[in-house]
């Protein structure tokens, strides 16, 4: 009778173990490790500092939009408003070949991605959205992982246009709204400082990283 009760609740515990993953702390892996999800452009590589470069670079003689004057996340957005063909020129910059290749890594971005991929229970997966004139960029995107940060990393590339079916315990994305078909994303969202977001007003409920050389191993700590 014992040996049965005890079959029993072996049971019930491998079956709860199985329909509840998640652990009570909120990370979301059963083995207690924890999912970072990193964006690509604005996190990792410079996307607004390389597209002013190379816009200046074939427009020489049109208007632009400054670092300091860059409001919204749409770059082709805020140049449409500025002059309704500019829209189109901004896009052919972001569209051509070598533009996401070219980019420039982020102060202290790769140092601290391979920190933490190293860090102790801790994946760490690039989580990134190519545009849909499809080209360049995605190929792009690998390439300069491979440059950047090594082969072994292209095991950890995510490209997706719905970052909210992606599971993970956080995302660092310098986009301040990540909305897609699931309601309910698993990861907390932390918004980076970019250079088009700094000025929108503080929230309370979202947590933002100011840059690499602010607390990121808090933030992760505090998951
Ligand atoms: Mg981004």
């Amino acid at each position: 009778m014992k040996v049965l009760q005890l079959q029993r609740t072996l049971l019930l515990l491998l079956r709860g173990a199985t329909l509840s993953p998640h652990r009570t702390c909120g990370k979301i892996s059963p083995d207690n490790t924890l999912r970072v999800l990193i964006d690509m452009d604005g996190v990792l590589a410079d996307f607004e500092g390389g597209f002013l470069k190379k816009y200046r670079q074939r427009y020489p003689n049109e208007p632009y939009i400054s670092l300091e004057e860059r409001r919204g996340f749409w770059v082709s957005s805020q140049y449409g408003e500025l002059r309704e063909d500019l829209c189109d020129k901004a896009v052919s910059i972001w569209e051509s070949k070598n533009f996401f290749m070219d980019l420039d890594p982020l102060p202290g971005s790769l140092e601290a991605v391979k920190e933490m991929a190293k860090m102790k229970n801790t994946d760490v997966f690039i989580c990134t959205s190519p545009i849909k004139h499809y080209k360049h960029c995605p190929y792009e995107k690998y390439a300069w992982v491979e440059r950047h940060l090594g082969p072994d990393f292209l095991e950890k590339v995510i490209l997706t246009r719905d970052k909210t079916v992606v599971s993970g315990d956080i995302l660092i994305d310098d986009k301040p709204d990540i909305l897609g078909v699931e309601p309910n994303p698993s990861w907390e969202h932390v918004l980076f400082t970019a250079c088009h977001n700094k000025h929108l007003p503080a929230s309370t409920s979202q947590k933002r990283l100011l840059s690499w050389a602010d607390d990121w191993r808090g933030i992760l700590e505090g998951k």
